[in-house]
C-alpha cells in the first residue's frame, strides 16, 4: 500500500501556487494518510517553493560571478536570505554562513573550533543525547588529540548541571550542547549552560536544529557562540542549511579545512546551492512572522495527542513535559513492540527515533542515556506534529493506534 501511496503521490504532485502543504497533499493521497513525523523533515511551504523558483531559471547566476548583473542578481538574494536567516536566532547577517545542512555545519564547526585553537586547550564536552553528527564529529577529534567527554543526562532528559560544571576545567576548549532535542523535545538551559561554560573561558556549540520555528531562539540570550540549522527542518528545502559563528564578544575564529574557491569566508568552499538558500531565507522568513501561531497550533495537537495515547493507561511519556519543543511527544507503549505497531500502522508517518538511526535498527541511543531498558527504547515511538496538521488528523492516528494496539 505504502507504494501505491507513493507512486500515486509522485504522478499527481503538480505545483499551483495559493495551496497549502495540507491541500496538495490531500489532493496527492489516495489512501487517508497522516505524517507525523515532522522533526525527520518538513514540507516545503508553497510560498518558499515560489520564491526559490525564478532561481532555478530566470536568476541561474553565479553570485561569486562579479563581472555581470547574473551573477550580482543571485548576489542580492543571498545577502537577503543572509539577512533573514540571521535575524531569525538574532544574529547579524556577517556571522552567517551557508552550508548544505546541520551535519555539514557541525563538522565545520567543531573540527573548525580545534584546528583553530587546539594549541591551547584540547578538551571538549558534549551530551550523551546528542545527534550523531555531533557525537560523531567529537568523536573524530579523539584521534587528533582531543579528550572527549561525554556526559550522562538525568532520567528525564536535561542535563545534570552539577555533573557539567565538575566537567569544565581550564583544559575545556569547546562544550557542545543542543538546545532542543530531536527525539524527545526536551529544552537544555542554554542561559545557565552557557553562563558556566564562558567562566571557564571554553566556547559554546549549541545544535539547534530543531528549535526553528518551535521554540525561541536568540544568540545572545542563549549565550550561543556557535550554532547549525537545517532549512528542511522548518519548511525549507533539503541540502540548505547555515552555520552561525559569534564575531564579537568573543569573536570566534575557525580554520577551514575544505580547499577550492574559498567562498563563504573559505569555510565552505564551493558554489553556493542559490535556490536552496533562497528558500531558507524564505522559510526563515516564515518563521519570524508566524512561528508564534505554529507553536500556539502544535502545542495544542500535540496535548490531543498525547492525552490520546494517556487516556488509553498503559503508555507513559518519555522524557521531561514541561521544557520541551510544542510539537514533539515520546511515548513508550510498555511491552509493546514499535516496530509492530508502526508496521500495524502503514498510514500513520512516525519514527523509533531520528530518522538516521530508524535504519540501524538499533534502540535509540537518546533514550538509552535517559536510563530506559532496551525492551522500553523499542517500544518508544516519537510522534512530532507539524503546523498543517489537523485535528482530523490526530483523531485519526489515534483511532489506528488503537486498532493496532487491539491487536
Ligand atoms: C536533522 C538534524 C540534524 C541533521 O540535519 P541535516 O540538515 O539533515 O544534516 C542534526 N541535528 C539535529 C538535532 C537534527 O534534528
Amino acid at each position: 500500500m505504502a507504494a501505491y501511496v507513493i507512486n500515486r503521490t509522485i504522478r499527481s504532485e503538480r505545483f499551483e501556487s495559493g495551496s497549502t502543504n495540507a491541500d496538495l497533499c490531500r489532493k496527492a493521497a489516495v489512501v487517508n494518510t497522516v505524517y507525523l513525523d515532522h522533526n525527520a523533515t518538513t514540507p516545503v511551504d508553497p510560498r518558499v517553493l515560489e520564491k526559490m523558483l525564478p532561481y532555478f531559471t530566470m536568476h541561474f547566476g553565479n553570485p561569486s560571478s562579479a563581472s555581470h548583473a547574473w551573477g550580482w542578481a543571485a548576489k542580492a538574494a543571498v545577502d537577503l536570505a543572509r539577512e533573514q536567516t540571521a535575524s531569525c536566532i538574532g544574529a547579524s547577517p556577517d556571522e552567517i554562513i551557508f552550508t548544505s545542512g546541520a551535519t555539514e555545519s557541525i563538522q565545520i564547526a567543531i573540527q573548525g573550533v580545534f584546528n583553530s585553537y587546539c594549541g591551547k586547550r584540547k578538551q571538549v564536552i558534549t551530551a550523551a543525547t546528542e545527534h550523531s553528527a555531533v557525537l560523531g564529529a567529537c568523536r573524530h577529534l579523539e584521534n587528533q588529540g582531543a579528550v572527549v567527554d561525554v556526559l550522562p543526562v538525568l532520567t528525564d532528559g536535561t542535563m545534570d548541571l552539577q555533573h557539567l560544571r565538575n566537567s569544565l576545567s581550564e583544559e575545556t576548549l569547546l562544550v557542545c550542547i543542543m538546545k532542543a532535542n530531536h527525539e524527545t523535545g526536551v529544552i537544555h538551559p542554554m542561559r545557565a549552560i552557557s553562563d558556566m561554560v564562558h567562566d571557564t573561558g571554553a566556547l559554546l556549540f549549541s545544535d539547534i536544529t530543531q528549535t526553528i520555528g518551535k521554540t525561541t531562539v536568540d544568540v545572545q540570550e542563549d549565550g550561543i557562540d556557535l550554532c547549525c540549522l537545517s532549512a528542511h527542518k522548518f519548511y525549507g528545502p533539503k541540502g540548505a542549511g547555515a552555520l552561525y559563528i559569534r564575531r564579537k564578544d568573543p569573536r570566534v575564529n575557525l580554520t577551514g579545512f575544505q580547499e577550492g574557491g574559498g567562498q563563504e569566508k573559505g569555510l565552505r568552499s564551493g558554489t553556493l546551492n542559490v535556490p536552496g538558500v533562497v528558500g531558507m531565507g524564505a522559510a526563515a522568513e516564515l518563521v519570524h512572522r508566524e512561528a508564534w501561531d505554529w507553536q500556539y497550533h502544535c502545542s495544542i495537537l500535540r496535548s490531543r495527542l498525547e492525552q490520546g495515547f494517556l487516556d488509553t493507561g498503559i503508555v507513559s511519556v518519555n522524557g521531561n513535559t514541561r521544557d520541551r519543543l510544542s510539537n514533539t511527544t515520546n511515548i513508550c507503549f510498555r511491552g509493546k513492540s514499535a516496530g509492530e505497531l508502526i508496521g500495524g500502522t502503514p498510514g500513520i508517518g512516525v519514527s523509533m527515533g531520528s530518522a538516521c538511526s530508524s535504519q540501524s535498527g538499533r534502540p535509540s541511543h537518546v533514550l538509552k542515556a535517559m536510563g530506559l531498558s532496551d525492551q522500553d527504547a523499542q517500544a518508544s515511538i516519537r510522534f512530532s506534529v507539524g503546523k498543517d496538521t489537523r485535528p482530523e488528523d490526530i483523531d485519526r492516528a489515534l483511532a489506528a493506534y488503537s486498532r493496532a494496539l487491539s491487536r
